[in-house]
């Protein structure tokens, strides 16, 4: 019975030449397996979405090793037909329970190739990160370079991916070379990498192997993934008839990514692998297969998205990043609120109601935000400040803010909460602040002005969050116009253009 659970891959294939018998200690560990898997998705459907549970139990049970391993949130929730935030929340209390271990990858924008795995953002740098198979240098900034991926715990599913030297050569490009933003599940991936590869083997420490090669003219790289090394090779198109000779060491050790010119024609080239692991080098032609590959991108889950998710905040909350440390994100959206006049609020209904009223407002508030994909940085008396990965997400949040705290006031004691809000988009710096995740920089300064200028029920947002695209449709779905301004703010130099949304 306990096999017929784990149709696709056997935790334990019996071994070669004969059966198990059922008091093996292998049986009895996988036994202990079950039932830990089975307790800690039972405390898992005590505080994740039931749907979300279930689609994971199910892919740890009988899934594919390689769906196990640096599972993509986004890509996972759309096959299981899910809700992505509450499938990003299931994820997070999966990994509380150690059901799945959490990694952040540094990934190059271009190749979208991992360059760095850390267990926590406090050991990924702010110095420029190299990707030697597209030999260029980039600064990490949240939004695009740092994602946040799961692989299930060995303790309850051990993977291939668990010991990534034993992977078979393309898995291992599969599964820890790309990142979860790359769509490498396609099932003729070897087919399309044939096209532009024209050689590949396998290298254990301290062997070397000489092949000949016939260079096409172009570029063409020498790229291992194990210790990330690229040689780049500029092949003029004269062709020459003579044997060119060209040797390359692996020492292990990250270095800038040399070219060496040559012309096409017969190429002897010596791979040496000096590192302490298994390289798997291959000589890559830069063509448009190459291309295409690289190109199949898939949304992925970003640490800046991750940021805005109200789970992520609760469960992460002291030590994401380093008191010292500083990350960018090139687009954050703020949205700040304020009560209207609530010091009058409790002289007219007395400390009791007034107290009510507002920590109701607070409830509808964070339940308003966590639907729309942001979360709560922090409240300051009776204000809020919430970031959004969009500013259409922002200010969808806001309209039902809206309308939720005017009907507080209408089901309650006919008092009328106002609730200003104020929307604005920009670059900041994720920082550890008291303990807590927060923000800093001018767009936070600025979006807290914004607020500042609501005196009624109308929202102000900035000339970046109403110009934003996806912001357009929204607004016009509302039948809302908003009205332009220009005006000056305390702290900050010159004009600054917002719009009042009646
Ligand atoms: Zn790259």
């Amino acid at each position: 019975m306990l096999e017929a659970s784990h149709p696709t891959t056997p935790l334990y294939p019996p071994p070669q030449g004969g059966r198990e018998t059922i008091f093996t200690p292998r049986f009895s560990r996988k036994l202990a397996r079950v039932n830990d898997s089975r307790t800690l998705f039972a405390a898992l459907r005590e505080t994740a979405d039931a749907d979300a549970a279930a689609a994971m139990e199910r892919a740890v049970t009988s899934g594919a090793d390689r769906d196990l391993a640096r599972i993509n949130v986004l890509t996972f929730a759309a096959a299981y037909g899910l809700d992505e935030e509450k499938t990003i929340a299931a994820f997070l209390h999966a990994a509380k329970l150690g059901i799945f271990e959490l990694a952040w990858d540094v990934l190059c924008p271009s190749c979208r190739g991992v360059l760095d795995v850390t267990e926590t953002l406090q050991d990924v740098h702010r110095e420029p990160y190299a990707c030697s198979l597209c030999s260029r240098s980039f600064e990490v900034s949240l939004d695009e370079t740092v994602e946040i991926v799961f692989t299930v715990s060995p303790r309850l599913r051990k993977i291939a991916a668990h010991d990534p030297q034993t992977l078979p050569f393309w898995d291992y490009y599969r599964q820890v070379f790309w990142s979860s933003a790359v769509d490498v599940s396609d099932a003729d991936l070897e087919k399309l990498i044939a096209e532009f590869t024209l050689d590949a083997r396998v290298l254990d420490p301290g062997e070397r192997a000489t092949v000949t090669i016939d260079l096409p003219e172009g570029w063409v790289i020498l790229f291992d993934p194990v210790s990330h090394f690229g040689h780049y090779m500029k092949v003029a198109p004269e062709r020459t008839a003579e044997v060119q000779e060209l040797t390359v060491v692996l020492k292990g050790a990250r270095e800038p990514t040399a070219t060496t010119e040559l012309r096409s024609g017969p190429l002897r080239l010596t791979v040496a692998n000096r590192t302490a692991r298994r390289a798997l080098p291959v000589v890559w032609t830069e063509n448009r297969k190459f291309d295409e590959l690289v190109g199949k991108r898939r949304p992925h889950l970003t640490a800046k998205r991750i940021f805005t998710n109200q789970t992520f905040r609760d469960l992460y909350r002291t030590d994401t990043l380093a008191v010292d440390q500083g990350l960018k994100i090139i687009s954050l959206t703020f949205l700040f609120t304020d009560l209207k006049g609530s010091t009058e609020l409790y002289a007219r209904v007395g400390d009791l109601v007034a107290y009510e009223l507002v920590r109701h407002h607070f409830l509808l508030l964070n339940k308003i935000v966590a639907a729309n994909g942001g979360a709560v940085v922090k409240t300051i008396g009776d204000a809020v400040m919430a970031t959004f990965p969009t500013p259409a997400r922002a200010l969808a949040a806001a309209f039902a803010m809206r309308e939720a705290i005017g009907s507080v006031g209408v089901d309650t004691r006919k008092e009328d909460l106002i609730l200003k809000i104020g929307i604005h988009e920009g670059p900041s710096l994720a920082v550890m602040l008291n303990d807590r995740l927060d923000y800093f920089g001018q767009t936070v300064n600025i979006a807290a002005r914004v607020q500042g200028l609501a005196v009624s029920h109308t929202i102000f947002a900035t000339k970046q969050v109403i110009e934003h695209p996806q912001s357009a449709a929204l607004l016009a779905k509302a039948g809302l116009t908003p009205e332009p301004q220009s005006v000056t703010l305390k702290g900050v130099a010159g004009e600054v253009a917002v719009y009042e949304i009646p």
